[in-house]
């Protein structure tokens, strides 16, 4: 199996640390360069009988400035291309203004998108809960998975999640 995999989240919620894990090399960090307009390829997982490969969506991960109608299409157009979407949100914080501007986004697209709640080794297994239930109010992902980007905990379980959903 193959894909086309895009990771979209607010600065430092952990993208780049996930990348880092999965893709064992330090490929992810090298391509937090200023944004362009082309989508780019933070990194590719290659196993025996499957790849997956990580796309960067231009633009979307400054939503503190106000994105150009250009940008916004361009971000939808990688959104629409993509295989599935990992919308990475740290659990930590509630949901943010960030978070609903990417949401708002991602109202518009078919391609399925999973939530996935990032930095569980920071919280009390009591809040995975409700952190849950303030996204999913909002709206329907295919999956919820937390993970650990930083320490590894369930990320093989994302990774099949992900191989089921291509
Ligand atoms: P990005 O901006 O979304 O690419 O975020 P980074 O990957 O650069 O991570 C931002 C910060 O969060 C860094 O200091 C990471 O070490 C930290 N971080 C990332 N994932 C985790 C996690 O699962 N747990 C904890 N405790 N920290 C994390
Ligand atoms: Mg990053």
């Amino acid at each position: 199996k193959s894909g086309f995999i895009s990771i979209v989240g607010r600065p430092n919620v952990g993208k780049s640390t996930f990348l880092n894990r999965v893709i064992g090399q330090k490929i992810a960090i090298m391509s937090d360069k200023p944004q362009t307009t082309r989508n780019k390829i933070q990194g590719v997982l290659t196993t025996n009988d499957s790849q997956l490969i990580f796309i960067d969506t231009p633009g979307i991960h400054k939503p503190k400035h106000k994105l150009g109608d250009f940008m916004i299409k361009m971000a939808t157009n990688t959104f629409r291309e993509v295989d599935l979407i990992l919308f990475m949100v740290n659990v930590d914080e509630g949901l943010g203004r960030g978070d609903e501007f990417i949401m708002d986004l991602l109202k518009d697209v078919k391609t399925p998108v999973f939530l996935v709640l990032n930095k569980i080794d920071t919280i009390h297994p009591d809040k995975l809960l409700p952190m849950i239930d303030q996204y999913r109010t909002r709206q329907t992902f295919q999956e919820v998975v937390p993970i650990s980007a930083l320490e590894g905990n369930n990320v093989e379980t994302l990774l099949e999640q992900i191989l089921e959903n291509l």
